[in-house]
Parts: C-alpha cells; sequence; structure tokens
C-alpha cells in the first residue's frame, strides 16, 4: 500500500512539488454526493485535479456519498439513478475505473463501523460550530435538523481515513471537514498510540467556489448550475440567465465584482489563460459578450466530454460492473484497517 501514514510532519516542499517528485507516496480520496448531476463546479473545483492525479500515478479512491444524501432531505430520491448518472460523469471527465476505485460508502460496513470510535473523539461543540454544515442547515429542505447534518463530517473522516488517504482534492466548503478529520487522525493517533492514521491534506483547484448563475456556490441543489451533461442550447440559456452587475466595463476583480469574476473564471479555465486577458479582451462590450465568450468557451470545452459521456451512458452494465468491483476492493481495504484499529482500542476478541 502506498499511504502517506508517516507522513504528518511539517513540510519544507510545496505540495504541488511533493507530488510531482513522488506520486506513489500519495494516495487521495474524494467524492460526491449522488444528489444529481455533477456541474461545473465539481468539474473545477475537483474533478479536473482528481483526473489530473490519477494520470500522475497518484492511487486513487473516489466515493459516492449515498448516505450523506439524508443530511439535507428525508428521501434520497432515485438513488440508483443518481449513482449510475455519478458514475458515468466521472467516466465522461477521464477517471479510469481501472485505475481509481470508484465505490459507494453504503456498501462498505467496516468503514461505516469507523464512525463510532470516531464520534467520541469529537465535542458536540465542535461539530456545532462547522461553518458549512452551518450553510447547509440554512439551505436544507428539512424542517428540523438531523442528528446525521451535525455528525456527516466524522461520517466523511471515515471516508477519509478507512484507506488512510494522504490527499484530498475538494472545494473550498470542504475545509472545515479536512481539519476535522486531521483532529480525529491526530487523536486517534495519540489515544490509541498507534499511528495509524495520516493527516490529510487538502487540495485545493483554482476555483476553489465557482459560483452559480445566481450569484452563490454553485450546487446541484440550489438550481443555479450548469451541469456537465447539459446540452449546448441549455448551457446557453443558463449562462444568458445569469445575474451580472450594472458596470458595463468588464474587470475582473473577484472582491468587488464576483459574479462578473465567476463568470471570466469560467471561461479563462475552459481555454487555459488568466481571467484578466480574457477581461481585457472584452472591455467595455459589457456582460452581454462576456456571456457569449463564456458559452462558447463551455461548450467547446465540454464537447468531447459530453461525447464520451453519451457513449458510455450506452453501456449501464459496465457502470454496474465497475461499481461492484469498486465496492469489493473498498471493503477489503476498510477490513484491514477496521483489525488494526480494533488491535489498537484492545477489542480484538
Ligand atoms: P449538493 O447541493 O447536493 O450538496 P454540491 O454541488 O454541493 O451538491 P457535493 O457533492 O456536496 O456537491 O460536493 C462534491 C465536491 O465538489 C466537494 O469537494 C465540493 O467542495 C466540490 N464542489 C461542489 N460545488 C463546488 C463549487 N461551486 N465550486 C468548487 N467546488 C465545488
Ligand atoms: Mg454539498
Amino acid at each position: 500500500m502506498h499511504t502517506d501514514s508517516a507522513d504528518t510532519t511539517v513540510h519544507p516542499t510545496p505540495l504541488e512539488e511533493r507530488i510531482t517528485q513522488d506520486p506513489a507516496r500519495f494516495r487521495i480520496l474524494t467524492g460526491d454526493r449522488p444528489t444529481g448531476r455533477l456541474h461545473l463546479g465539481h468539474y473545477f473545483g475537483t474533478l479536473h485535479n482528481r483526473v489530473r492525479l490519477q494520470n500522475l500515478g497518484v492511487e486513487t479512491f473516489v466515493i459516492i456519498a449515498d448516505y450523506q444524501v439524508l443530511t439535507d432531505r428525508d428521501l434520497a430520491d432515485d438513488l440508483t439513478g443518481h449513482v449510475e448518472e455519478l458514475v458515468l460523469d466521472h467516466f465522461a471527465v477521464g477517471v479510469d475505473p481501472a485505475r481509481s476505485t470508484i465505490f459507494t460508502h453504503s456498501a462498505v460496513p467496516a468503514l461505516n463501523q469507523l464512525l463510532l470510535p470516531f464520534l467520541s473523539l469529537v465535542s458536540v461543540a465542535e461539530l456545532s460550530r462547522n461553518p458549512t454544515v452551518k450553510d447547509e442547515i440554512a439551505h436544507s429542505r428539512q424542517a428540523a435538523v438531523s442528528g446525521l447534518m451535525f455528525t456527516y463530517p466524522v461520517h466523511q473522516a471515515a471516508d477519509i481515513l478507512f484507506c488512510k488517504a494522504g490527499l484530498v482534492p475538494v472545494g473550498r466548503d470542504q475545509l472545515p471537514h479536512l481539519e476535522l478529520t486531521r483532529t480525529v487522525a491526530r487523536r486517534f493517533n495519540e489515544r490509541y498510540g498507534a499511528g495509524i492514521f495520516p493527516e490529510p491534506e487538502a487540495l485545493l483547484s483554482r476555483a476553489p467556489v465557482l459560483l452559480g448563475t445566481d450569484g452563490t456556490k454553485m450546487s446541484k441543489g440550489r438550481g443555479n448550475a450548469i451541469a456537465l451533461a447539459a446540452s449546448p442550447d441549455d448551457t446557453a440559456r443558463l449562462i444568458r440567465g445569469a445575474k451580472t452587475d450594472a458596470e458595463r466595463h468588464i474587470h475582473y476583480d473577484p472582491e468587488r465584482r464576483p459574479e462578473v469574476s465567476s463568470l471570466l473564471l469560467l471561461a479563462a479555465l475552459c481555454q487555459d489563460r488568466a481571467p484578466e486577458e480574457i477581461a481585457d479582451e472584452i472591455g467595455a462590450l459589457g456582460s452581454a459578450a462576456l456571456k457569449k465568450v463564456v458559452t462558447e468557451s463551455v461548450n467547446e470545452y465540454l464537447a468531447p466530454v459530453r461525447a464520451r459521456r453519451a457513449e458510455y451512458a450506452r453501456d449501464r452494465a459496465q457502470v454496474r460492473r465497475v461499481l461492484r468491483e469498486g465496492n469489493e476492493r473498498a471493503r477489503a481495504v476498510a477490513d484491514a484497517t477496521l483489525a488494526e484499529v480494533r488491535t489498537a482500542m484492545n477489542s480484538d476478541y
């Protein structure tokens, strides 16, 4: 196993450099909730990094967090459909099941069993101050906040630590959860003296929070997202309706002009250029011209992704096979970790 488990010291070398120097030393775990199609926020926030690292030779685990669908709703509707669509989104962007393990956490009992000792390592006060959880509660569809909503960041620690991942490519909303995972790992190691778990590092992208068409974080649940699988016409319509501001001249200024800047960043990521450069070209032409550039950039960038997705969607049996195999592999890894945990906790009867 190529884990980063002994590697918890402060490093003088920047993360990217350490990864490129020795990709086989790292293992990544990252994933999404099966609550709908993946969108551009996912892609530029984390999927792009997943594929890049996989292709560099970093061992990659992609979790489909099916239990976590229930954090902010009573029922997980069309769960099987959403799970399969998520797998297709991953195939389409270049996640290769021969090199990456794609699995659902509900299918891995030993992973879920880690939740119990992990819960004992955090306080209710720590769980209550998590800013991402507070934001999600504000946007929740439920009248009352469930226990799962407060505890899912600990479950996420189990998702990350069961495979001893040292690296987690995520969007900015995940940073409090990553911090909690580091705390759980550290406290477990301190309390049980075993040095079992690494303290994983977050890997942010150039777009740690891509905004949606309404100017808030692009999110599946908020009706403001552009799905990777959207048609070119739908993409054009959604971008045409995106919120901008009253200033005509186009500048890149994320602090003062977040909506315009997020659109510029989106075009820049698709064209692999600097957002300031694109802003200079549009300048006085205003937001209609900006939206035209963004639409063309997105549709051009996504054309091959969409074509591959349509191709893969014809073979549902392959999707199910990849999940079966991924679940099996994740179960083997989780069983091994749980065995170590039980020995460390002196509950190996
Ligand atoms: P939901 O509304 O169902 O919670 P979501 O769009 O917030 O969906 P998640 O499945 O919660 O998506 O997030 C999966 C991963 O994608 C996380 O690493 C998260 O940080 C990242 N991500 C989600 N939205 C964005 C965004 N707008 N910008 C950057 N990263 C994002
Ligand atoms: Mg979310």
